[in-house]
């Protein structure tokens, strides 16, 4: 029995060795192992990594930087480029028929609102530098749009091309209704205009010096009036030139336009003084682009224009 207890003491010995080799202690090494392993693979992130996580994070701020300096001038490079998109897209949709803006092609008329000779239309007509008598000038051509209810109203050739295209794009730009009233006047024409109204005055009151007095104000006395230049045009949307026409929208797109034709409004609100007459929304003088484009942008009315030009 004895022999028999040793037999199956090494039997049992035999067997738990290998079981334990390969058995379930095994599995409980294997769980030790891997909480060993899962504490030393937190270890690192928690503790060790600073030199090498770390250090790339401060001192590798420059780095960060570079990496960041591309994304930013990415960016830049993409809204310059939808910018440059928006502007020639922008420019594709304008409706332009030339550097100035026209919505409609006037080409044609270009000599004539540019003339060449820059200076033939730079006179100056008022009170202290009357026309005279007998000036008549012989150029004179009929407008295609006097208003229907007014006789056909005539201006010099260069004048009377540069309203139709003056007035063909004040059209395109919503000024719908606005028509020549008044263009060239002769000094006859001029006289019956001035008299007519003098006779009125007197029969409301005022004696004749009163009434002279106060229609020079508005009305040019014969042989002074820019009309009988042939270079001089009333036009607005009113039955009458009234102050009030200043307001409209009209109004205000002829005054800021006109330069691009070569007319000036002729008599401007706190020039009073200088060109002695009422400010008349409705009255433009032709003088050619150049010039034109020149008193609109100083702000000068002509007889300031003309002084400043001596100092030139
Ligand atoms: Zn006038």
């Amino acid at each position: 029995m004895n022999i028999k207890r040793i037999i199956s003491f090494i039997l049992i010995v035999l067997c738990v060795l290998p079981a334990a080799s390969c058995g379930l202690l095994t599995t409980y090494e294997t769980t030790e192992q891997t909480a060993e392993a899962e504490t030393e693979g937190t270890r690192p992130e928690i503790t060790s990594p600073e030199p090498v996580t770390l250090a790339p994070i401060i001192s590798g701020d420059p780095t960060e930087t570079e990496t960041d300096e591309p994304e930013t001038e990415k960016e830049t490079d993409k809204q310059t480029e939808t910018e440059t998109e928006a502007q020639t897209t922008e420019a594709e949709t304008e409706p332009y028929a030339n550097e100035l803006g026209f919505k409609v092609d006037l080409s044609a008329y270009e000599k004539y609102m540019d003339p060449e000779d820059k200076d033939a239309y730079l006179i100056l007509v008022n009170p202290d530098n009357p026309v005279g008598k007998d000036y008549k000038p012989d150029d004179l051509e009929p407008l295609v749009d006097t208003r229907s209810d007014r006789s056909k109203r005539y201006m010099r050739l260069y004048a009377a091309k540069s309203l139709e295209a003056f007035l063909k794009e004040a059209r395109a730009n919503g000024c719908k209704d606005v028509t020549v009233t008044s263009a060239y006047r002769s000094y006859e024409s001029q006289k019956e205009i001035f008299d007519g109204d003098v006779e009125r005055f007197i029969k409301q009151g005022m004696t004749r010096e009163e009434a002279i007095a106060k229609e020079r104000l508005d009305t040019a006395y014969p042989g002074e009036s820019e009309h009988q230049t042939g270079l001089a045009v009333d036009m607005h949307n009113l039955s009458s030139a009234q102050l009030k026409f200043k307001d409209t929208y009209e109004a205000q797109w002829l005054a800021e336009n006109a330069w691009k034709f070569g007319f000036i409004l002729r008599y401007l609100p706190g020039k009073e003084e200088i060109t002695t007459y009422t400010y008349e929304p409705w009255h433009f003088r032709f003088i050619g682009r150049y010039h034109a484009k020149r008193i609109y942008e100083m702000g000068m009315c002509l007889e300031e224009y003309l002084e400043f030009l001596k100092t030139e």
